[in-house]
């Protein structure tokens, strides 16, 4: 089945087009969720499917948000690198907070058939390849994955990398079978549409100006309707704003840009072969081949918020700088969307007093992670599973305001300029080596020709310098 990206900025998905419904009436129900982005949307549509009366409010439509505007590649982990995760809470606690990332990445999978979300497109298999060569970082992280960690991954050599992706920019990979992607715009609008299947309400245009939390009965105030629930939900992301300005403040904004490509024909299959998502392991690019050839690729990022098409020069400039022999490439689709960055890089997932809850904070990795924050919560609400307690050592910390965000912002920078330079120079000394190859292979053949002993390789300059010295 193939996937169809019309204009993820301005234009509806005909497909997508309902009646949006405000809340203009005063309602009562078990659990509100504020926002309707996939974090809430898996709250309503857990909480439904469990029997709760359910309702949505969300300020603008259904995946106005991120969601509406993701990749679609859905895998285990979160933001925070395991070594990270395992520094902060211990080894068992970390396994056991890794494995709720997988068991959220087959939630996604068991929601996004064919006959559940028909045109979900679902495909096998993501590629993270390194911008350095590092293969014995890599074997060491493959260890960990799959012994400790028990998640499906193959450790891919150079080769295999650059035979299935093919730029001298990347060097080892690591392959994850189980991972996939499918087409994430239809997953939200999906997630909603089975939400309504099971019963939740769900409300466009109604957004949630304030909320009293003190009582056991919650009321929470639209511009036009009151509706009182025994929990809240809030699920609002960077956006969340007047509710709880305080919340908002424990999350940095960072709106990340990408594009679909015009059609490229046989050039991208030259120059990619490989069917899955690719992402870099220092989180700069990532893409993937979308409606055969078309190239779906993700790139820059910001602390404020600018028109996406801003970036389409810069985003064909990255395609050409990683794959020079696709030439110049038409962008014809450009979309971005704010992702909320915790300053410890662990989603926000907890009840901040009772039956006031939090479901945030899922950065450039959201679709596994709320999908199982989602459950997490119902399943306390509902049925008394306090597992989002593992979560609680991510407290809630003051992400800096504007000052933090041009502290981010530079962070950022920095990080990009530090990975390319590290990957410039990891490319420096490939060719270097191959250089030396080279001269190596001509001195074996010159002193064979001439009957001396050869010498394989010259020893590094260091040792070359020592040992002058040394005399
Ligand atoms: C370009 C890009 C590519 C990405 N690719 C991937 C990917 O491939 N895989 C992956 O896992 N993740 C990806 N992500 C990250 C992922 O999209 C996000 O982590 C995820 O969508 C966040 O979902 P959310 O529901 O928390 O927030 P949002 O989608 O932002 O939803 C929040 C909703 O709450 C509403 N809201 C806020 N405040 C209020 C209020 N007061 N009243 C009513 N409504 C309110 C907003 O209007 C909004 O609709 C990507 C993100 C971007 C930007």
């Amino acid at each position: 089945m193939s996937e169809t990206f019309p204009s993820a900025t301005t234009r509806p998905d005909s497909a997508i087009i309902r009646e949006r419904q405000r809340l203009s009436f005063d309602l009562d129900a078990d659990i509100c969720v504020v926002g309707a982005g996939v974090a809430g949307l898996t709250v309503a549509l857990e909480a439904a499917r469990l029997g709760a009366s359910v309702a949505v409010l969300e300020g603008r439509h259904v995946g106005w948000g991120a969601s509406g505007h993701q990749l679609g590649t859905v895998m285990p982990g979160y933001n925070l690198p395991i070594g990270d995760l395992i520094a902060r809470v211990g080894f068992e606690d970390a396994r056991e907070i890794w494995a709720l990332s997988r068991q959220g990445a087959e939630y996604v999978r068991s929601n996004a058939t064919e006959q559940l979300i028909p045109g979900i497109a679902l495909s096998e298999g993501v590629l993270e390849v390194s911008n350095v060569d590092a293969g014995d970082q890599l074997i060491s992280r493959l260890q960990m994955l799959s012994e400790d960690f028990e998640t499906e991954v193959e450790g891919w050599q150079v080769e295999r990398v650059r035979d299935e992706v093919r730029t001298g920019h990347y060097f080892h990979g690591v392959y994850y079978p189980r991972a996939f992607q499918i087409d994430g715009r239809k997953y939200v609008h999906g997630l909603a549409a089975l939400a309504r299947r099971a019963g939740a309400r769900i409300f466009e245009d109604t957004p949630v100006v304030s909320i009293d939390s003190s009582g056991v009965r919650k009321r929470i105030v639209t511009p036009s309707a009151r509706l009182r629930a025994s929990h809240v939900v809030l699920a609002g992301n960077v956006h969340l704003g007047a509710p709880l300005q305080r919340l908002s403040e424990t999350l940095l904004p960072v709106w990340r840009y990408a594009t679909v490509t015009a059609p490229l024909g046989e050039r991208l299959k030259e120059a990619i072969r490989f069917q899955g998502s690719v992402m870099d392991s220092d989180g700069v690019d990532h893409f993937r081949i979308v409606n055969g050839d078309r190239l779906m690729w993700a790139s820059p990022e910001t602390t404020w918020a600018a028109r996406p098409q801003r970036f389409a020069g810069a985003i064909a400039r990255r395609i050409r700088t990683i794959f020079p022999d696709l030439g110049d490439v038409e962008i014809a689709e450009v979309f971005g969307g704010a992702t909320g960055q915790t300053v410890h890089g662990m989603p926000q997932i907890g009840q901040l007093r009772r039956g006031l809850w939090v479901t945030s904070g899922f950065g450039r990795q959201g679709l596994n992670t709320s999908a199982m924050s989602g459950q997490l919560i119902v399943r306390s609400i509902l049925v008394g599973d306090d597992r989002w307690r593992l979560f609680s050592p991510f407290e809630l910390v003051w992400a800096g305001g504007p000052t933090g965000r041009i502290a981010g912002q530079l962070v950022g920078l920095w990080g990009r300029g530090a990975s390319a330079a590290a990957g410039a120079l990891a490319r420096y000394r490939e060719r270097a080596r191959a250089q030396d190859d080279i001269r190596d292979a001509r001195r074996l053949k010159a002193n064979l020709q001439a009957g001396t002993r050869p010498q394989t390789r010259r020893p590094p300059a260091g040792a070359e310098r020592g040992k002058n010295e040394g005399v």
